[in-house]
């Protein structure tokens, strides 16, 4: 197979054996359709983007429904954990879930310790969310951790120095735009939501598609709204817009990934 030399990083939460109106949540069966469509287009695709899959949260549905759709396809994949949340917050992977996973042949990096925007932290804050989290996740499954999501996608020039300086190499965003190979430091993603349509979906990666670049801008735009009505207020809006479930979550101080600014 000839990888062509643009990716498109997919990046998914949950997913559900039923439909749920919650957008974060992908249905099972969805997810095992997406992951065929993956594979043709790696097996068709010399001219479109390349396809990549990457997790974040850490949820159990991760282990528990997508691992076995990606083994069974082949497919490695990218899962950031956050990590104060292993083995400690109902609904998310523990220790023995998430060394399966990597013992499976599966990426493990980090999304944080207790998922806070990290725009918000101070230097000690972020050594404990970034270097702490990187060397937890590293000691407890015995393998090197490089790779970091931020997580509500939020980050600025102090935060990616501080990512830098905890020793990770590639720090995934939520900005929807395709990426080089070898990708730079940072690493755009295209968030799937649940209603979004297989057909939809393979459009994006056909060559000359100009969705991604309509993508990129209507993210910037909500980048904007987010900066004027500040963070409180915009996940409040957040959870409205996008049905959040109230148990899913702790509250508008945790960050979502498609908040602006990274989503
Ligand atoms: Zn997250």
């Amino acid at each position: 197979m000839t990888q062509p030399p643009g990716r498109l990083y997919l990046l998914y939460h949950e997913l559900r054996p039923t439909r749920s109106d919650y957008s974060y949540v992908v249905e099972t069966g969805a997810f095992e359709k997406q992951a065929d469509l993956l594979l043709k287009l790696r097996e068709n695709g010399a001219l479109g983007l390349w396809p990549e899959v990457t997790f974040d949260d850490g949820h159990i549905s991760n282990f528990e429904f997508a691992l076995p759709a990606l083994q069974s396809r082949a497919i490695k994949a990218w899962f950031f954990i956050t990590v104060g949340w292993t083995g400690q917050r109902p609904g998310y992977m523990d220790w023995t879930e998430l060394r399966a996973l990597h013992q499976a042949g599966q990426v493990v990096g980090a999304h944080g310790w207790t998922h806070t925007l990290l725009t918000h932290c101070n230097a000690k804050e972020l050594h404990h969310e970034l270097a702490d989290a990187r060397l937890t996740l590293e000691d407890k499954l015995g393998t090197s951790v490089t790779t970091m999501s931020l997580p509500g996608g939020r980050y600025n020039r102090r935060v990616l120095t501080a990512c830098q300086e905890a020793g990770y190499t590639q720090i995934f965003t939520s900005v929807p735009k395709a990426e080089p190979n070898p990708t730079g430091l940072t690493v755009g993603r295209l968030n799937i939501r649940g209603d979004m349509t297989l057909d939809w979906i393979s459009k994006l990666f056909q060559p000359g598609s100009r969705l991604l670049s309509g993508l990129e801008r209507q993210y910037q735009r909500k980048a904007a709204a987010k900066s004027l009505l500040g963070d409180r207020l915009y996940e409040k809006l957040w959870a409205v817009l996008n049905r959040q479930e109230p148990d899913t979550d702790a509250g508008e101080a945790t960050a979502r990934e498609d908040t602006p600014h990274h989503q």
